[in-house]
């Protein structure tokens, strides 16, 4: 039988990989695989675009991939990319592909023997005779003696009026950035169900790729992503103290925008003050209140947080003022599709009009499954029927103590299963940008290795990856 690995990373984008990273960092000896579906390692879904208008919605200066040196990216982007390059530059997501892709060949230079790399799909993790087993698709049968979920946000589920649909010539189910936009570009006319980065990301692909149509843009309020601006920072002004209601928290808010503006300070940099507390506000909610917020206040919340790059958020004023691009606010009551179009009846929002769409195409842009009850994943699904796992309270993600550690059905937390990246969002929220990724794969390479070797202090063998003969 082959030498179990030390770590299996489940999962290599962003997390997987700076997980990995962050581990050999620590230990070279460590004896860790990865395996990821997904077409180019170590970039994931967001920096696998080559599309120049594809732009990172967070300026460089917070784009660094370790933590420990915060100007990290910006200086591989002035040796790398453009000897220009500011804090403040908003960059193609290719280039960050770049990057990571740099990162990830210097590990394999330095540690390329104990970095294993599986381009395959993991469908079943099992656990008996203290050891996890992975199937791969391809056949392979990976065995460690810890495991960590990398594998990012779910694909989109569809909209009820759409749930029998399934893919279809003229319905496309998940906007995957640029392998969507190849069906569309003869399309007289597109509908992006869904308003907030995916669609924006879609819509700016297509114009920029010479798509001339119409593009229609539907979601429950209407709102797309705000843009950012240069502001002046505002001090943090949350604390233990404050209201752990979602209506209080949203009066807070606006008072603190009102005095911002006051002393002539953007309404950005009142969000902004936020961000590095996000996680313990959350935290700080009762389970009501965190239902609340996912009912009423979320599509205010991410319309302001995830904003565009200026030059992103100037186009998409363009094209609104243009009429190529329009937008509804509503929810979809009927489809229908026939051989040259689809028929689509929505009600606005508000007033409940009854409205019709014909267009060519319909693309689901409305962002990763929020419902973990709907699933249909082997890998999960296999972690779910054993028990090592459960659903967090909210359905948003796996059920994750403070350190990442995965909970199973009785509510312990596990030793050696771990979850990273969006994963962990019912625990902390803000789980999906780099700022907050990049921290939380090198805490938990820090404890992980703080875990085996407490495990092998306390069985008292030798380490398998020290030991070749083992
Ligand atoms: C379009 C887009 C733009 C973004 N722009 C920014 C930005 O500008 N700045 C920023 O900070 N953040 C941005 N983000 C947030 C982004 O999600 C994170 O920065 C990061 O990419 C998340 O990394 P991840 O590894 O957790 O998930 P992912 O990148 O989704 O990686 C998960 C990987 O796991 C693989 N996988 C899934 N299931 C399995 C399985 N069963 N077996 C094997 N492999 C599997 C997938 O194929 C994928 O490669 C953006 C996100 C998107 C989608």
């Amino acid at each position: 039988m082959k030498r179990p690995f030390d770590i299996l990373i489940l999962g290599g984008g962003f997390s997987g990989t700076m997980l990995a990273i962050q581990l050999l960092r620590r230990d070279p000896r460590l004896n860790v695989a990865v395996v990821d579906k997904g077409k180019t390692p170590g970039r994931g879904l967001a920096y696998s675009t080559y599309y120049r208008f594809h732009v990172l919605n967070v300026p460089v200066k917070n784009m660094s991939a370790l933590p420990e040196d915060s100007e990290h990216f910006l200086n591989w982007a002035r040796n790398n990319h453009d000897s220009q390059v500011k804090g403040e530059s908003f960059l193609p997501r290719a280039v960050y592909g770049r990057y990571l892709d740099s990162l990830l060949l210097e590990a394999l230079s330095r540690c390329g023997k104990n970095l294993t790399w599986f381009p395959d799909e993991a469908l079943l993790l099992t656990r008996n005779s203290g050891a996890y087993h992975a199937q791969l698709k391809g056949g392979e049968k990976l065995v460690a003696h810890a495991v960590v979920i990398a594998t990012g946000n779910l694909p989109p589920g569809d909209p009820p009026a759409l749930a029998s649909e399934g893919e279809t010539n003229r319905y496309v189910s998940v906007a995957l950035s640029g392998q969507a936009l190849e069906c569309l570009y003869e399309s007289p006319s597109v509908l992006l169900i869904g308003a907030g980065l995916t669609a924006v990301d879609l819509a700016i692909g297509l114009v920029t790729s010479g798509f001339q149509g119409k593009i229609h843009m539907l979601s429950r309020r209407g709102l797309t992503p705000q843009d950012h601006r240069e502001t002046k920072p505002w001090p943090q002004f949350w604390n233990q103290e404050c209201p752990r209601t979602v209506r209080g928290l949203v009066g807070m808010i606006r008072s603190q925008v009102r005095a911002a503006a006051a002393s002539g300070v953007d309404w950005r940099s009142v969000i902004d003050a936020l961000r590095p507390v996000t996680q313990e506000i959350w935290r700080s909610l009762p389970q009501e209140e965190r239902r609340r917020f996912m009912r009423h206040a979320r599509p205010y919340w991410d319309a302001h947080r995830h904003r565009v790059a200026p030059e992103v958020g100037d186009l998409l004023s363009h094209l609104i003022q243009e009429g190529q691009l329009q937008l509804y606010a509503g929810r979809i009551t009927g489809y229908r599709e026939d051989a040259d179009q689809v028929l689509v009846t929505f009600r606005c929002r508000p007033g409940g009009r009854i409205e019709q769409l014909t267009v060519g195409h319909v693309v689901n842009c409305t962002g990763p499954e929020a419902d973990w009850r709907r699933i249909d994943n082997s890998l999960l699904n296999s972690l779910f029927a054993q028990e090592l796992a459960k659903p967090d309270p909210l359905f948003l993600g796996l059920d994750v103590d403070s350190v990442g550690a995965v909970v199973d059905k009785r509510g312990v937390s596990s030793k050696s299963l771990f979850a990273i990246g969006p994963v962990r969002k019912g625990s902390l929220w803000e789980t999906t940008a780099v700022p907050e990724l990049r921290k939380q794969a090198s805490d938990l390479a820090e404890h992980l290795l703080n875990v085996l070797n407490e495990e092998r202090a306390r069985n008292k063998v030798r380490s398998p990856s020290v030991d070749r003969s083992a």
